[in-house]
């Protein structure tokens, strides 16, 4: 029964299909690439940049090198109907500690809550904010 095993060309068949199989995984696996809009929480640069899905942030700004850059959206401020682009604040907000959190005030608090929800608008603070454009456009 054991013939397959010592015949060189059924050996050399099976190498051929597993390299075959690695090569179509290799494929399947590669990330990929979607164009990105995205902005540099530092110098406040807006740069489209190709990334792989599985890219973390921050990632480097093309202008200032700072790995300070975040995928960021086109929205308008369904308020007072201010319009531009942001840096999507659910993953830029750092965790506070409790001696932090004690000293937000409501505003700050509530700007923060809503901020982990999506984004707030820079002019007016307010939450009701629509994309215009954005990741997966
Ligand atoms: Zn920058
Ligand atoms: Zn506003």
């Amino acid at each position: 029964m054991p013939e397959w095993k010592t015949s060189p060309v059924i050996g050399m068949f099976a190498v051929v299909v597993m390299i075959a199989c690695i090569v179509v995984a290799v494929i399947l696996l590669q990330p990929k690439k979607t164009p990105t809009l995205l902005m540099c929480e530092k110098c406040n640069t807006q740069f489209e940049m190709e990334l792989a899905r599985n890219v973390q942030f921050p990632i480097a700004c093309p202008k200032c090198q700072a790995k300070t850059a975040f995928p960021a959206k086109k929205v308008q401020c369904l308020k007072c109907g201010w319009t531009g682009v942001i840096i999507e604040r659910a993953v830029e907000l750092k965790p506070l500690t409790p001696d932090e959190q004690a000293k937000l005030t409501d505003e700050q608090r509530l700007a923060r809550q809503k901020g982990a929800e999506g984004v707030v608008c820079p002019k007016c603070g307010s939450g009701e904010i629509k994309t215009i454009l954005g990741e997966g456009k």
